[in-house]
């Protein structure tokens, strides 16, 4: 079906018949019983380098095969937090080419993300977070992301509802992207799926995988819910589930699955136009569209596949945070919800070949994956349509064996 452009245009002429004319903005064919890649999960992550399969390399003889439906993952379930301050070379390269492509995402898939670059500081509370972000400030000089450390006084201009002087720790200053920011979760999967629909490939939901078949260590297919599927490549981008899919294919991933949580209280006046996380207390928070205040905290402290997130942790995030910004401790809470997490030891993605040949990883991306999706996209489909990519080179699953590792444990201190 062709996708209609939305337009002002458009959406006026549609006005004028009721809004009956509007194709579904992606289809829904039945599986094919071949194709030349199948992606297994419609995330962002899977999405996105299912796009850029087509979109740079031409291949779009594509499925991306789905259990649930399209970004119930944790793509739908994340705070939505983008930046790219990170410490090592080969993080800030992803980060910020995934950031760099939110700018202009929207035009490009036609479909309004809500890119907000609004601004994300990340406070120092502690004598030893002001050496490190300041050590991440220069690191950021070097590889050409625009960060700076500033001083309490801005912090407090440029979010007024921020306590300096908490009850536990100080606002020492913090570290500033003025470029980072925020956007639609729900949006970026749902642009990425109508592009990929409109290169004509596949997106099946309600379709699991259950095991991957292979023929003389190279992959052959897939087996679902819906039948067998064969593929001549296959990418694994499951985040939470990677372990047992990487069962199906035979080989071990060094990843824990668990839960992560958030919340959002009741809509209240615009109060607060940048992101703020508080790592030392373990909170972060920003202001949606709506009005809601957007929370999160640390992850469970056991694995688990639960997609609820424990109590206590609630009850930690909310009193960092209202330790950091007095105002909302008379907010009440609407809604939580959580999702399954996969870390990693360095707290850095895996974007790797596997033992299995044709078959392609893309996890690890734990409790700070969304802002790295359309980077993660294009490096994915990279190492997939030509068997390398300068962006995930760093990220093969060999570092845990060969001791390279990625370390990101600052800067993912309460990871989003
Ligand atoms: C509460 C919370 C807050 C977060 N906040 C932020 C934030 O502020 N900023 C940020 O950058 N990141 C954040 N993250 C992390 C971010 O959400 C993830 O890293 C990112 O969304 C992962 O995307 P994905 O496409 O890899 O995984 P997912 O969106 O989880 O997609 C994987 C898909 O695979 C499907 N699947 C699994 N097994 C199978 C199977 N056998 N067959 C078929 N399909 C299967 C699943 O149903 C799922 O839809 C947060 C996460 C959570 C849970």
């Amino acid at each position: 079906m062709a996708r209609k452009r939305y337009s002002v245009f458009a959406v006026a002429r549609e006005a004028l018949r009721g809004h009956t004319g509007w194709p579904r903005a992606w289809a829904s064919p039945e599986p094919r019983a071949r194709y030349e890649a199948i992606i297994i999960g419609a995330g962002g992550h899977g999405l996105a380098t299912a796009y850029y399969l087509g979109k740079n390399f031409g291949i779009t003889d594509v499925a991306v095969l789905e259990k649930g439906w399209l970004g119930g993952g944790n793509t739908g379930r994340n705070t939505t937090i983008i930046r790219s301050n990170y410490l090592q070379d080969p993080s800030a390269a992803i980060y910020e080419k995934a950031r760099s492509l939110y700018e202009t995402l929207s035009q490009e898939l036609n479909y309004n993300i809500m890119f907000s670059p609004r601004g994300v500081i990340m406070l120092a509370q502690t004598e030893h977070e002001v050496r490190g972000y300041t050590r991440t400030a220069h690191a950021n000089a070097l590889q050409g992301v625009a960060t700076e450390f500033i001083g309490p006084q801005r912090v407090k201009e440029l979010c007024p509802i921020i306590s300096l002087d908490g009850p536990r720790y100080p606002v020492l200053g913090g570290l500033w992207q003025s470029r980072a920011g925020t956007a639609r979760h729900d949006a970026v999967a749902w642009g990425y799926a109508r592009a990929c629909s409109d290169m004509g490939m596949h997106i099946i939901q309600k379709c699991e995988v259950t095991g991957i078949r292979s023929e003389g260590g190279r992959v052959t297919g897939v087996t679902t819910t819906r039948g067998d599927i064969g593929c001549d490549k296959l990418g694994v981008v499951v985040a939470g589930h990677s372990g047992r899919l990487a069962e199906m294919a035979g080989f071990r991933l060094p990843i824990e699955s668990i839960g992560l949580q958030a919340l959002v209280s009741e809509p209240v006046k615009p109060c607060m136009d940048v992101v703020v996380m508080a790592n030392t207390v373990h909170g972060y928070m920003s202001q949606s569209d709506k009005g809601e205040m957007v929370i999160g905290g640390g992850a469970d402290g056991f694995n688990n596949y639960t997609q609820r997130g424990s109590f206590h942790n609630i009850e930690q995030t909310v009193r960092a945070l209202v330790e950091t910004f007095p105002m909302i401790s008379r907010l009440k809470m609407l809604r939580q919800w959580g999702g399954v997490v996969d870390m990693t030891g360095d707290r850095s993605p895996i974007i790797s070949k596997t033992p299995l040949e044709g078959c392609y990883i893309n996890c690890g991306w734990g409790t700070g994956g969304f802002k790295a999706i359309p980077g993660s996209g294009w490096g994915m489909a990279e190492l997939m349509a030509r068997g390398h990519s300068p962006l995930t080179e760093a990220f093969g699953m060999e570092r845990f064996r060969e001791g390279r590792f990625i370390d990101e444990s600052v800067a993912a201190g309460v990871a989003h």
